[in-house]
């Protein structure tokens, strides 16, 4: 399979990676920049801006200017209430079950915005490569839940993608450095980023891994840190500031952070402000000691929940730019006991990753065995408001089984399959998945009907539910679409607006398909034209081919793809017969093997 590539769809950056001699490696853009922020600006004039130049416009025109979109991945309205108050864009009142955002008058929801960042991505790996990019890869938090891994596909599939699988992040960081070449023992991954933290414990036996657990703060990252710069330059200088003034801190305060990784001081200089100073590393640590310490809560919290001591994790990786600050590594080592992994760059460990990934699907690794498992338990109702489980936690996907109920009262022609996820026992403390009915059972006396329920899950843990009544043979069936999720005519119908309004003409899109086709129908002619049932052909079946020939290969060098299109037509016409010649040569000749065989 040429070509897979691995992306990492962060909240505020992104990235894509592919595999290069067997080496993972991330891919710049033509100025030699790896990163794409995550960010998108619409301007008036109905261009699109993606990336750098999106967020250079973020300061002049906040209100266009989309960002931490993964946030809204897969939620409803009620999920994120919080969220969109902090930003400046707006989102519809009719958001309940998937998010639609308002930009110059029209919506866009959080996956075809998704698609854009994917877009521009995979835009930077056709050129890097020179080769088109379909197969990807592309990771998630591993406390995605179902809906929000499906918004993930559903913008790779908007994009024009093939999403080969959704892989856990914690899981794509351990890739990246080989740990499932050890088989076995458990992993901690700290990914400390701009705006979120996380941490995940993951166990590993036999190259498969299990997420223990999760726990984070989805508020909490490298911005506080420059958030309490700033107030300590606020503070000193004593006055109020000026939004733009306010950006100068902002933007000063970030770069002495980051200096400070590496020296043990810096200076934080703001002619705008008239303010100078020179930061020690010991003040500034004394500073953020609080902020580090809040990721330790969740650490321990999710070492509780999998029930391990720090002292049984086998290692520990580091993900995300803010851990490279020296302070949050001291602390990270303290806390679980050994060092952690910072070998590779924490802001491509996850890209990294998924390109790793990539490349066992791509069947290069063919020693590298890699499966996940589903995080929550997965279930129906049944009497009573109880979920009676069908695929436990911690199955090994892909996943199938299957479970046979029966009726509660006479003559009940109707089913209710209720889909949940979840640990607890009852309804009303599981998630709702989703809901059908197995219609038109003939009636039968309550308890004799036998309705056989099958999970099936792929490898991306998206879940098909089907249920078949035995006796009767009904069945009905459903590919479980989260209740914040698209359905399947809502994505092919961003799959074409994306392309209305791709940058990309669509016109030449449609000669080069039809270009595409004609070559391979030449292709196909000129063999044919060899072979001994052309010889039957009358001399005027043999003048039309011949004329259809040079007509496609004519009108394939212009860029009207109708006219290629109808030449294409008019050639499968013309051949029609010498097609019908074949399939009986064909025909023939398998029967007359397949007699041999028989004989034998
Ligand atoms: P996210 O996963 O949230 O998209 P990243 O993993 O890209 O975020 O991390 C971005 C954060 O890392 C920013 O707050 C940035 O200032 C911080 N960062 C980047 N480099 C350094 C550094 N050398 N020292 C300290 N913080 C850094
Ligand atoms: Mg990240």
């Amino acid at each position: 399979m040429p070509n897979i590539v691995g992306i990492d769809l962060g909240t505020t950056h992104s990235l894509i990676a592919t595999i290069g001699h067997g080496v993972p490696r991330v891919i710049e853009d033509a100025a030699g920049r790896p990163i794409v922020p995550s960010v998108i600006h619409f301007g008036g004039d109905g261009t699109v801006h993606v990336g750098r130049d999106a967020r250079d416009r973020m300061l002049d025109d906040s209100g266009h200017t989309i960002s931490s979109i993964k946030r809204f991945m897969g939620r409803g309205l009620e999920d994120v209430r919080e969220d969109l108050e902090l930003l400046p864009f707006e989102a519809s009142e009719e958001s309940e079950n998937i998010i639609r955002i308002d930009v110059f008058g029209r919506e866009y929801t959080p996956p075809q915005l998704s698609a854009l960042i994917l877009k521009e991505l995979k835009r930077m790996a056709e050129a890097a490569l020179g080769d088109d990019v379909r197969n990807a890869v592309i990771t998630v938090p591993a406390y995605f839940n179902d809906a929000q891994r499906q918004a993930t596909k559903d913008a790779g599939r908007i994009a024009g993608l093939d999403v080969l699988r959704i892989v856990n992040e914690p899981t794509a960081a351990s890739l990246a450095y080989g740990l499932q070449e050890q088989k076995h023992g458990t992993i901690a991954v700290y990914d400390f980023g701009g705006g979120t933290f996380d941490i995940s414990l993951l166990k590993l036996s036999e190259g498969v891994f299990e997420v223990l657990s999760t726990s984070g703060d989805t508020h909490l990252g490298g911005d506080d840190i420059d958030q309490a710069l700033m107030r300590m330059v606020m503070d000193e200088t004593g006055r109020d500031l000026e939004p733009h003034e306010l950006q100068r801190v902002r933007a000063a305060s970030r770069r002495a952070k980051e200096t400070l990784s590496d020296s043990e001081t810096a200076a934080l200089e703001i002619p705008e402000i008239g303010f100078a100073r020179t930061l020690e590393r010991d003040a500034f640590e004394a500073m953020i000691a609080p902020i580090v310490e809040r990721t330790l809560l969740p650490c321990r919290q999710a070492l509780k929940d999998a029930g391990i001591e720090p002292a049984g994790v086998d290692e520990v990786v580091m993900v995300g730019g803010s851990t490279r600050i020296p302070l949050v590594r001291r602390k990270v080592e303290a806390l679980f006991g050994r060092t952690p992994h910072t070998e590779l760059d924490p802001d491509q460990v996850v890209a990294l990753g998924a390109a790793v990934q990539a490349d066992i699907l791509a069947g290069s690794r063919r020693d590298t065995l890699l499966l996940d498992v589903t995080p929550l338990s997965l279930g129906i109702e049944t009497m009573g408001g109880v979920v009676s489980k069908i695929i436990p936690r911690n199955s090994t996907i892909p996943a199938s089984a299957s479970e046979s109920f029966t009726t509660y009262v006479d003559g009940q022609t109707n089913v209710k399959i209720h889909v949940l996820q979840g640990e607890r026992e009852l309804v009303r403390d599981c998630r709702s998945l989703a809901e059908f009915d197995l219609r038109r059972i003939p009636p039968m006396p309550a308890g004799l009907p036998r309705i056989e329920v099958k999970f099936l899950i792929d490898a991306d843990g998206i879940l098909n539910v089907s249920a078949r009544e035995l006796r009767t043979e009904k069945f009905a069936s459903i590919e479980v679409k989260p209740t914040y999720g698209l359905t399947d005519e809502q994505v092919e119908t961003m799959i074409l607006e994306s392309f209305e309004h791709a940058e990309e003409d669509i016109e030449l899109r449609l000669v080069i398909e039809a270009r595409n086709e004609a070559r391979q129908i030449l292709e196909a002619s000129a063999k044919s034209i060899d072979g001994e049932e052309y010889a039957e052909l009358s001399a005027e079946e043999k003048q039309r081919i011949a004329s259809g020939i040079a007509k496609l290969r004519s009108t394939m060098e212009g860029d009207d793809h109708q006219a290629i299109r109808d030449a294409i037509e008019e050639n499968e016409q013309a051949t029609h017969r010498l097609a019908e010649l074949k399939m009986n040569a064909a025909v023939r000749k398998a029967l007359k093997n397949k007699r041999v065989r028989e004989i034998q």
